[in-house]
């Protein structure tokens, strides 16, 4: 935990969110500025800077992420017409919060290539 890390403050709650889903490991919540009618945030509760580094340290870790994100997308109700799951990693990945995130985005149609 790093306390000058936002998403690990909403961990620890002292910073508030919309929490939809959460498990021993992994945290999941509304984005702040939502770019669909599901946006859903899941995150490791341990501070992971991006996917592949959580990955390398903890692939159990990995898969529990993405095990809630479709967990997520069910109780969205968005499973079924399909959902984009999105890791957004570095400077080029246009990656702002550094600490590990998947993105769940759904309830419409989504756009190839992205922007
Ligand atoms: P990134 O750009 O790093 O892939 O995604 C970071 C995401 O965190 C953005 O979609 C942004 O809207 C979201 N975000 C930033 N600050 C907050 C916050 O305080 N609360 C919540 N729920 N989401 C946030
Ligand atoms: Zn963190």
């Amino acid at each position: 935990m790093s306390s000058d890390c936002l998403f690990c403050n909403i961990v620890e709650r002292s910073v508030p969110a919309t929490i939809v889903h959460e498990t021993g490991s992994v945290l999941a919540f509304r984005d702040i500025n939502p770019q669909a009618p599901t946006h859903v945030l899941v995150i490791p509760k341990a501070h992971h800077v991006d996917a592949a580094s959580m990955a390398a340290a903890d692939p159990a870790l990995a898969g529990e992420v993405l095990n809630v994100a479709g967990t997520v997308a069910a109780d969205d109700g968005v499973d079924a017409a399909g959902y984009r799951l999105v890791f957004n990693t570095g400077k080029d990945g246009q990656q702002t919060v550094f600490h590990a995130h998947c993105h769940v985005l759904g309830g419409r149609g989504m756009e190839w290539p992205p922007g």
